[in-house]
């Protein structure tokens, strides 16, 4: 396959934090439409790698082409990528002095020229999706977590993206609240976005995961489907990282 179909291209991209190399040369070609999961030790580079995805980070070697812009190649590369690319974080980052419609609305408004009307009726049917529609007047504090990230969610569909990140999207939520928020990645992975997903729910991997990349200190040791990864997986850090979690 060419590089051409692939939304994603990582060519042996190199990232330091000061003399702490943090990715270690990754090279990483995602398609349209695939479903990743990627899992690891805690310090791996996960968050560091999908950060790079729509130039969270800067990287100091390779290259990175994300729907066909090269990220490097220009210094406004990064901003025209991240029209491409939304993102849910562990801790939803919500704007806690807008209602949840506000929320919604400000980036398609601001950014994408929406008049009010119509970001307002993007975000209500985004709203609609999460399942939350009726939340729409209310403040984040004045919801449950897995709400909060399900607005997360919304306000992340409403700028129209090809590719969505999450870094670790139920880990900061009470147990009962991960299982809505897991429903609403699936019913989006079943609509053919392309989704890049740090996760330690295995449960979610198996099940909507094309891929499984498992990283250990800032490199890619073990990618597979997930039954053959989880099933037998090969290298030694891989077996003792999901012998730790399952
Ligand atoms: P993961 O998401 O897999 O837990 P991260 O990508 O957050 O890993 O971090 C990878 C490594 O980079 C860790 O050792 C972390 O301490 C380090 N790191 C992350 N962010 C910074 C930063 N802003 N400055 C210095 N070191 C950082
Ligand atoms: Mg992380």
């Amino acid at each position: 396959m060419t590089e051409t179909n692939h939304l994603i291209t990582f060519s042996q991209v190199e990232k330091w934090y000061g003399t702490f190399k943090v990715l270690n040369g990754i090279d990483l070609q995602v398609r349209k439409g695939e479903r990743i999961v990627i899992c690891g030790p805690s310090g791996s580079g996960k968050s560091t790698l999908i950060r790079c995805i729509n130039g969270l980070e800067s990287i100091q070697g390779g290259h990175i082409h994300v729907a066909g812009i090269d990220m490097t190649a220009n210094k406004h590369n990064a901003e025209k990528i991240r029209q491409h690319v939304g993102m849910v974080f562990q801790q939803f980052n919500l704007f806690p002095h807008l209602t949840v419609l506000q929320n919604c609305t400000l980036a398609p408004i601001k950014t994408l020229g929406l008049s009010k009307a119509e970001a307002e009726a993007t975000a209500m049917q985004f709203l609609g999706k999460v399942r939350i529609p009726d939340q729409a007047h209310k403040y984040p504090s004045q919801l449950s977590g897995g709400q909060q990230q399900r607005v997360a969610i919304a306000r992340a569909l409403c700028m129209k993206p090809e590719i969505m990140l999450f870094d670790e999207p139920t880990s900061a939520l009470d147990p009962e609240m991960v299982k809505e928020v897991l429903d609403t990645m699936i019913s989006l992975a079943n609509d053919g976005i392309t989704m890049l997903c740090v996760t330690h729910e295995m449960g979610f991997a198996r099940s909507v995961a094309d891929r499984v990349i498992f990283m250990a200190d800032g490199n890619i040791v073990e990618q597979a489907a997930p039954d053959l990864f989880f099933d037998s997986p090969q290298h030694p850090k891989t077996r003792s990282f999901l012998g730790q979690i399952l």
